[in-house]
């Protein structure tokens, strides 16, 4: 078909056309905090002085063998955080995706507490949700798992395909999901699933949760409804199933603010035992800054959310505002989720198109995230999903993107239409 008889392609092509002349030179794929996100932390950089070098008794300059698992006020300060003790809480360095890494590569070389054996040798498998975090996917490849796939639900993982997974092969060593505010759909796990999931009977004895719990506290107004699934692991029989990791990357500093990992007592003694073996602690100056600064800011931990909130959730209403309007909210030519925390918002092409998306959106100099990044080895079998990462760019930009995206969905969707006849 010409495109002269297919008025639905001309006009989308001519509105591309269009789009193309403005010379646009956006990013929108950076799941970042913006500079004014950053701004709120400023005062973190001073918030201990050169007169202020002890906390909780502890001369923070110097090596300190004896404390294990951070600074006391830390572990208190961030273990309230995951909801647990200080005791079931480790603060390390800058980065949670580390610290995953790290138990992970412990796991497979040693096994995790009531291991048989260690996972390296078994061929072990772990369980993602998709879509996901393209970095989970990225890691657990590097250190040797093969993955394994379940759907992402409005209420948390498939939780059922879970439970089937593991029951049946005992080389399936667990699930490593994000539970409040998922990358990329927004998704918050239920009660009801986190129980089944602390209570699931696995073929595999040392079978475990393994939490990135990056936006816990990240709403966008409001607080979220979030699950301690070391508790329900520990009522449920299991006290050392589930590992629960967060940062405050999305917090303070994306690139310098802290690590942490809240577990049983016993995992703790674990996995301290294995981290001390290679570090003599944690970098104890970031944590008493950390302390001080949430400490002494408005509200603590709980304002300085509410003032990231007041930023980003116009970032996400744009989102919504201007999709709905330039492509109409029945599903003719996407879908897209619509959360109430976290960094990202997942978009779904009604028409498998999701490639010819972005490449048409890069055409017109706005960067999406790379079509299927959202899926193991960076492949989308079904082609239609797109992660939209809004808080990084200036609200007028997350505007103007979402105006060329939409005209991009639009476009590729006639293209695919006109090519099936
Ligand atoms: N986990 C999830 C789900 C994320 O989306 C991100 C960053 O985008 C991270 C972890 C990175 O965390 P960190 O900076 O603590 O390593």
């Amino acid at each position: 078909m010409s495109s002269d008889a297919n008025p639905a392609l001309t006009a989308a092509q001519a509105a591309y056309e269009e789009l193309r002349a403005l010379g646009l030179q956006l990013n929108m794929q950076r799941g970042q905090p913006s500079d004014a996100d950053f701004d709120l932390s400023s005062e973190l950089v001073t918030a201990i002085g050169p007169d202020d070098l002890v906390l909780d008794g502890v001369d923070l300059r110097n090596y300190t063998p004896a404390l294990k698992g951070g600074l006391p006020s830390a572990r208190a300060m961030f273990g309230a955080y995951l909801g647990l003790a200080p005791e079931q809480t480790v603060v390390w360095n800058n980065s949670s995706l580390e610290l995953q890494g790290m138990v992970l590569g412990f796991a497979l070389l040693h096994g995790v507490r009531g291991s048989e054996r260690p996972w390296v040798h078994q061929s072990p498998k772990m369980i993602v949700t998709v879509p996901g975090y393209d970095r989970h996917f990225l890691l657990l490849r590097t250190l040797g798992f093969e993955l394994v796939p379940v759907g992402m639900e409005p209420d948390g993982p498939d939780v059922v395909a879970i439970e089937r997974i593991a029951a049946a092969d005992p080389a399936v060593k667990g699930v490593l999901f994000v539970p409040t505010f998922a990358n990329p759909g927004g998704e918050t796990i239920s009660v009801e699933k986190a129980q089944r999931l602390a209570a699931l009977e696995a073929a595999a004895e040392d079978f475990t949760l393994l939490a990135d719990d990056a936006y816990r506290v990240h709403h966008l107004g409001h607080p979220p409804k979030t699950v301690d699934l070391v508790g329900m692991s520990a009522a449920a029989g299991r006290p050392d199933r589930a590992f629960v990791f967060g940062s405050t990357s999305k917090v303070t500093f994306a690139g310098a603010g802290l690590g942490f990992v809240g577990s049983s007592v016993d995992n703790v003694g674990w996995l301290t035992r294995l981290l001390s073996a290679q570090s003599i602690g944690p970098n104890k100056i970031e944590q008493a800054r950390h302390v001080r600064f949430l400490e002494a800011y408005p509200g603590g931990l709980e304002g300085l959310m509410r003032d990231h909130a007041a930023i980003i959730a116009p970032k996400f209403a744009a989102v919504d505002d201007v999709l709905s309007a330039e492509l109409g909210t029945d599903g003719a030519f996407a879908t897209w989720t619509r959360p109430e925390g976290g960094y990202f918002s997942s978009l779904f092409t009604t028409a498998p198109v999701a490639e010819r998306v972005v490449e048409l959106a890069d055409g017109v100099g706005v960067s999406i995230t790379p079509a299927g990044a959202t899926y193991p080895d960076g492949l989308d079998p079904h082609h239609r999903n797109i992660r939209i990462a809004p808080t990084r760019p200036p609200l007028e930009d997350v505007r103007t993107s979402m105006r060329a995206l939409a005209a991009c969905i639009r476009l590729a969707t006639e293209e695919w239409r006109a090519a099936q006849g």
